[in-house]
């Protein structure tokens, strides 16, 4: 059990439901912990850009196009095994295979539509946050109570 950071982003459909907070609400109680968010539309360049690794592949324009269709709401988690338990927590890609109870499951149309992105591999997730975010945006959880 290592304490790890994941890219998470709730995508322009699950925005347009309105079920942000909803999607939040499934980290937290999984004890993953919000440490940077922002709202944001991608650009056609920035979408291309973040899923280059998928460019061969026929469903890449589509995905790109959806990436832009709307506002996303992208954020830094922060937990233990953060990848892994995001990924748990999202449900698989397409959403009529995900299981019961995942974010793909309850709020997911389709496979491209499918509310959420969430990085794969430790790897990944620190090339994403860094593509999102500077250090300097990510917050360390202190709270020191005012009396
Ligand atoms: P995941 O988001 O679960 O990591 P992938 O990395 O394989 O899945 O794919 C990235 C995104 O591309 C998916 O979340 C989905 O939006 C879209 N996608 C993947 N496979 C397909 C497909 N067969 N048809 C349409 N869109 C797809
Ligand atoms: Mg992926």
């Amino acid at each position: 059990m290592t304490m790890m950071r994941t890219l998470s982003i709730v995508k322009p459909d699950a925005v347009h439901k309105n079920v942000i907070g909803q999607i939040i609400s499934r980290f937290e109680k999984n004890n993953l912990q919000v440490v940077a968010a922002k709202m944001v539309t991608l650009s056609e360049r920035e979408a291309k850009e973040f899923y280059e690794v998928h460019k061969e592949r026929p469903f890449y324009q589509d995905l790109v196009s959806f990436m832009t269709s709307g506002p996303v709401f992208i954020m830094v988690l922060e937990g233990e095994n953060a990848v892994e338990k995001n990924r748990e927590i999202m449900g698989a890609t397409d959403p009529k295979k995900a299981a019961d109870g995942t974010i793909r499951k309850d709020f997911a149309d389709s496979i491209d539509a499918n509310a959420v992105h969430g990085s794969d591999s430790l790897e990944n997730a620190k090339i994403e946050i860094a593509f999102f975010f500077d250090a300097k945006d990510l917050q360390t959880r202190t709270y020191a109570s005012c009396r």
